[in-house]
């Protein structure tokens, strides 16, 4: 695996990125989960921020990315995206969780953000299969790191021991 990709376990809103991403919804107006602990952590700074973007574009589409500023947080950035829904697998949802990973990482390279930290998008309560999801996840950083040469770190940021030990395995393997 690339070199630049790391696997850890705790809370993303410690990490002290260029940018963390946030597995946001459509709305972007907060929200459980990573993204509730995003905006409770991060103050109302970013909030603010997201309605803005929701006055000026609407939210944002599942599998597409918004960026903002981190408020509190140590990081610099939150980049927003909006993982699929899990719904058996027939409605696209591999296409647009790679999507999420592409266009989050295309939206760090466009701010020069050089690391940044993920959580494992759509596999809390959009019910994503974690073993799934741990792979379209890797396949997607690899495929951008091989034409990049912005970013130096990515982390992955697993909260549950299951998708730390899946990421974990994908990493030695
Ligand atoms: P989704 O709606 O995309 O499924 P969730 O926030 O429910 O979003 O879950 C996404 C992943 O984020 C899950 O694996 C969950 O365990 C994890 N998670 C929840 N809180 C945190 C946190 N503070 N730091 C990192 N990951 C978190």
């Amino acid at each position: 695996m690339d070199k630049r990709i790391k696997v850890g376990k705790g809370d993303i809103t410690k990490m002290e990125v260029d940018a963390v991403v946030n597995a946001a919804n459509t709305s972007l107006l907060g929200g459980g989960g990573v993204d509730g602990a995003i905006h409770r952590a991060g103050g109302p700074k970013i909030l603010e921020e997201c309605r803005r973007i929701v006055s000026r574009q609407g939210g944002c589409k599942v599998g597409e990315a918004v960026i903002t500023p981190a408020g509190n947080l140590p990081a610099k950035h939150v980049i927003h995206t909006v993982g699929p829904v899990w719904n058996g697998g027939k409605n696209k949802e591999e296409q647009l969780l790679t999507n999420c990973y592409h266009n989050s990482l295309s939206l760090a390279v466009a701010n020069n953000c050089k690391t940044v930290a993920f959580p494992n998008i759509s596999t809390g309560i959009y019910k994503f299969p974690k073993p799934l999801a741990a792979q379209l996840s890797i396949q997607a950083m690899e495929r951008f790191l091989a034409s990049d040469s912005t970013i130096k770190q990515i982390i992955i940021v697993c909260f549950d021991e299951e998708n730390f030990r899946l990421l974990t395995n994908l990493q030695t393997s």
